[in-house]
This record gives structure tokens, C-alpha cells and sequence, in this order.
């Protein structure tokens, strides 16, 4: 006899890591390698979340407190919204793992667009829920009518990436409005806003207002991505008492270690940091939407911390290839659902230098 392992080991999607070589971290820590390819901040944490990590080290030998009390309170207090209403995770896919968990059985449906986050196709593998992928529309944008128009009874959770990963198109928040307004009721919408921050159509917390007049809408946001805490693990859902009381049910009571809560308490006081990296990325955002469009390439409308290329008949694998050679990680089109791509997040100023002067001579 021998081991086996359960069958939806076989369903899972296999995640593979931006930056594939062992000795990265040194290397991108050291300035060598600019990683531009998992849409991560390129400055550090405010110096005051710093100082909080460290202060919360020296009680490393007690348990986190398991409801994240500050935590909580200081986003329910930044949000105008109340703790109860509040989960949070390790990271937000902690989040998004725990409410297909929460809602989701053999039998029943999970729908999202596609491309779209890596991470959604690992909802349906392991709840063995039925995946349903809505292609995107024109310019790379969610088809949010054909996504309505996909729901069905069985449709217990769909989610709404925006700005998009990977193709970082946004739609302002009156049109998600009017698609809310057409899915039914019994069907749990998850509004993933992991890089709300950096879209400039709207007010970024306008969306919250909407938890008000859906009761199945739940807000999903995380601290990796503006505020640069990424290795850290910790995101947040806005919504319902009940989605925060599923999402704690299936979890183990510690999911958001001490250091993550001290940071995330911390970070989310300094409103005026997060002003300051957004102005930062929206010029870094200018500087590389005008760079490549002006090498001949198309690009889609970015609100996001990162752009999404169209190669044309360029070969995705050398172009993949030119970039490595000169030290710049980007994101493959191929493994996030549409060849023919790169996806490139904005790096420091220099970094993106380097990245346009590399990408220039490989076009050919
Ligand atoms: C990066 C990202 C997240 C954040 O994941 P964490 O687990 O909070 O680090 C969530 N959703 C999307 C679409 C992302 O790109």
C-alpha cells in the first residue's frame, strides 16, 4: 500500500513564485534585481509601523490576541464602520480561502472574470464548487453585465477583482453599483480592492458605502500592497456580522499573528503616507504607460500599481528572457491566463528606468 493524497490535490492551480531563483531576496534587497513582478511596494513601511513591529516582538512568547481588538477598532474607527463587521486574515487571501470554505460545497458555483487574480482558481479546487470564468471585455475591462448574467441559483460567491490583477483596468464605483444591483440576493459578491488606493476615478473609500444597501457585499482590502507590509500577511473584509462570524468559524483562532496586528493597527493611522505613495505610483504609473506606448506597444487603461503590455507578435518568452538578462523580474502573460502579455509593476523611479531602457532593444 501506499500514501495517497486527496483528490483535489489534483484540481489545485500549483502557484508559482515572481522571482524563481533562490538567491532573489539578497539580490533584490542588495538593488541588483529590480522585482517588478509580484506588484509589491517598493518603499519600506512607515518608520512608526516599523517601530511598532519591534515593540510587539519583545512579547513573541504569548499568542496573539484571537479577534485583532485594535486592529479592528482602528479600521471600524478609519472606515466609519463597526468591529463586528470587520474580519481580518492572514493577508486577504486567508480571507478569500476562508469564504469559499464558508460558503461553498460540492454542487455550487464560484464565478469570476478571467484573467483575473491567480488566486481565485484555487477557491473552486478546493471546495470542489463549480468555477465559472467570465472572459473580460473590450480593453481588458470586466464584462460586469455578462458576469450578472452568469449567476444562478447556485452561485455562491463571486468576486470582483478591481482595479483588475493582472490587467489593472477599474471601473468607478457607480457601475459597480448598477451590477450590484443585478445579482441576486442569495449570492455573496466579493469586492477585492487590493489596489483601490492607487485608481483615481473615485474617492477610494466610496465603495464601502455601498456595504450599506447590500447586505451580500463584502469589501476586501490588505495592507500588502500601498502601505508595503506584504511580507507581513495581513488584509481585512468589510461587510456583514455574519460573513465576519463564517470566515472566523473555519479559520484556527490565530490566524493574524501579533507583529501583522501591531502593523496594520499602526499603519492604517497614516492616512497622509498612503497619499504620498499614491502620488509616488500615479507618477510612476504616467512615466511607464507613456514609455511603452511609446515603443509601439499597447497597454491597458491602468489604475492600479502596475501595467499590463500587450507584445503583438512579439515572443513573450524572449522578451521575458532580454528582461532577466538585465536584472528585471516581470510577470508572464502565459501562467496568468493570456499569452502574448508581460505585467510589470512600478518599481522605484530608477528601477523603472532600467525596465523601460531594457525592454526599448528587445523590440526589435
Ligand atoms: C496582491 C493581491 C491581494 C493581496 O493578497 P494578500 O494575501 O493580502 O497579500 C489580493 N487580491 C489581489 C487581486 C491581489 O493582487
Amino acid at each position: 500500500m501506499t500514501v495517497t493524497y486527496a483528490e483535489k490535490l489534483s484540481r489545485m492551480p500549483g502557484y508559482k513564485a515572481g522571482v524563481p531563483t533562490g538567491q532573489a531576496p539578497e539580490a533584490i534587497a542588495a538593488g541588483r534585481i529590480a522585482q517588478l513582478a509580484s506588484n509589491e511596494s517598493p518603499s519600506p513601511p512607515h518608520p512608526k509601523v516599523v517601530e511598532a513591529i519591534a515593540r510587539a516582538a519583545s512579547s513573541m512568547n504569548r499568542y496573539p490576541d484571537p479577534d485583532a481588538t485594535l486592529l479592528r477598532r482602528r479600521l471600524a474607527d478609519r472606515y466609519d464602520s463597526q468591529p463586528g463587521n470587520i474580519a481580518v486574515g492572514n493577508g486577504s487571501c486567508d480571507l478569500l480561502l476562508a469564504a469559499a470554505s464558508a460558503l461553498c460545497e460540492p454542487g455550487d458555483e464560484i464565478l469570476y472574470a478571467w484573467p483575473s487574480f491567480s488566486m481565485y482558481p484555487y477557491l473552486p479546487a478546493l471546495t470542489g464548487a463549480r468555477e465559472v470564468r467570465v472572459p473580460l471585455a473590450e480593453g481588458d475591462f470586466l464584462d460586469l453585465d455578462a458576469m450578472a448574467a452568469e449567476t444562478t441559483a447556485a452561485t455562491q460567491l463571486l468576486i470582483v477583482c478591481n482595479p483588475n490583477n493582472p490587467t489593472a483596468t477599474h471601473h468607478p464605483v457607480g457601475e459597480i453599483a448598477d451590477f450590484l444591483e443585478q445579482v441576486p440576493s442569495h449570492t455573496t459578491v466579493i469586492l477585492d480592492e487590493a489596489y483601490i488606493e492607487f485608481q483615481t476615478n473615485d474617492d477610494p473609500d466610496a465603495s464601502l458605502d455601498l456595504t450599506a444597501d447590500f447586505p451580500n457585499l463584502v469589501v476586501l482590502r490588505t495592507f500588502s500592497k500601498c502601505y508595503g507590509l506584504a511580507g507581513l500577511r495581513v488584509g481585512y473584509a468589510i461587510g456583514s456580522s455574519n460573513f465576519r462570524a463564517a470566515v472566523d468559524a473555519v479559520r484556527q483562532p490565530f490566524s493574524v499573528n501579533a507583529l501583522a496586528q501591531a502593523a496594520g493597527a499602526e499603519a492604517i493611522l497614516h492616512q497622509d503616507d498612503v497619499l504620498t505613495r499614491v502620488e509616488s505610483t500615479v507618477a510612476e504609473r504616467l512615466k511607464i504607460q507613456e514609455g511603452v506606448g511609446g515603443l509601439g506597444l499597447a497597454l491597458s487603461e491602468s489604475q492600479a500599481n502596475f501595467s499590463w503590455i500587450d507584445l503583438g507578435d512579439l515572443d513573450e518568452k524572449a522578451i521575458l528572457e532580454g528582461l532577466s538578462a538585465k536584472d528585471i523580474a516581470v510577470r508572464a502573460g502565459a501562467p496568468l491566463g493570456d499569452p502574448g502579455h508581460i505585467r510589470v509593476s512600478y518599481g522605484t523611479p530608477h528601477e523603472d528606468d532600467r525596465f523601460l531602457a531594457a525592454l526599448a532593444p528587445l523590440l526589435g
